[in-house]
């Protein structure tokens, strides 16, 4: 069992850290909110007065914060993780941010004698507590080795995507054709309806059809087809609007640096970002159904 030193307990941390201690851990949390810690330290971690206090003793280091501003700010000068890690420690970020941030980690780091995984992950709050997170990771194949024993107390998949970044490359790759996908099927669902078919009965024909995806077969984005998706609970529930338009945010980023022709991401995070503008920012990101569906009748 392992030293470990989470730091950020929201609402993905929080659960993380809990499987943690579940595992058989010892966990020394931190976060700028006392209102994040306490359900931790009732459950046995320990409570550190600051991030750096948190590490000083930690033989692993896992991160879960909201963009790359705070990875950064939080790993890199005097005032770092960095700087205050006790030597040898692995440092795993599982934060979802720009490749970029996540290289300028990983290089401080590895000039310090440390190795950085990062280690972005899909399945949400809901994969988050159940401890069946996907990690998708970017670093050494020593490193990512290391860090697998954590990662499994945590989710039931472990990729390695490649080095540095890689993790991060990855996951916005496939959060955006997530985009693409839901819009689609939300838009040719709204088509059948308009020409008087029945929602369930047109998922059932495309489900098994070429136009057959992932929004189709468990995250129907129609209301009623599907009882336990976020569309049949008011859209509440699952991954926020707000989510996906920072992820596709990170892939045109992305895709401006690498000078890469994406023009469906670059739709779907003008459409979702249009969304979110109209106030549904908080609800489910299939909600974007609503955005074809007629108001007129
Ligand atoms: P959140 O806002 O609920 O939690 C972030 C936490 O970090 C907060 O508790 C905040 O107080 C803490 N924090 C910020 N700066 C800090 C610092 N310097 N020191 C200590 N604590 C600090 O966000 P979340 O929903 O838990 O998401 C975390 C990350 O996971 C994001 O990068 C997000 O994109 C990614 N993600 C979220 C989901 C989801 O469904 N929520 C799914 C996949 C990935």
């Amino acid at each position: 069992m392992s030293k470990v030193a989470f730091i950020g307990l929201g609402n993905m941390g929080g659960p993380m850290a809990i499987n943690l201690i579940k595992a058989g851990h010892q966990v020394a949390v931190f976060d700028l909110v006392q209102a994040a810690i306490d359900p931790l330290v009732a459950l046995g971690a320990t409570q550190a007065s600051s991030a750096n206090q948190a590490v000083v003793d930690a033989d692993i280091i896992i991160t879960m914060l909201p963009a790359g501003s705070h990875v950064r700010t939080l790993y890199l000068g005097e005032q770092g993780l960095i700087s205050h890690a006790r030597s040898g420690a692995l440092m795993i970020d599982c934060s979802t941010i720009d490749a970029d941030s996540a290289r300028t980690v990983a290089a401080a780091a590895k000039a310090q004698g440390f190795e950085f995984v990062d280690a972005p992950v899909s399945g949400g709050t809901a994969g988050a507590a159940a401890g069946t997170l996907t990690f998708i990771c970017g670093g050494s194949e020593v490193a990512i080795a290391r860090a697998t024993e954590v990662l499994n107390a945590m989710g039931s998949n472990v990729f390695h995507a490649g080095d540095s970044g890689a993790g991060q490359v990855a996951k916005i790759c496939n959060n955006q054709l997530l985009a693409v996908l839901m819009i689609g099927t939300a838009e040719a669902l709204q088509l059948g309806i308009d020409n008087g078919l029945d929602p369930e009965v047109l998922s059932e024909i495309m489900k098994v059809s070429s136009g057959g995806n992932w929004a189709l077969e468990k995250y129907n984005p129609c209301p009623g087809v599907m009882p336990s998706t976020p569309a049949s609970n008011d859209y509440q529930g699952g991954f926020m609007t707000n989510l996906m338009v920072k992820d596709l945010g990170l892939a045109a980023q992305a895709a401006l640096s690498s000078q890469s022709s994406a023009p469906m991401g670059a739709l779907a995070r003008s459409l979702y970002q249009a969304h979110a503008r109209s106030g549904n920012g908080t609800s489910d990101f299939s909600s974007i159904f609503n955005y074809f569906a007629r108001k007129d009748v």
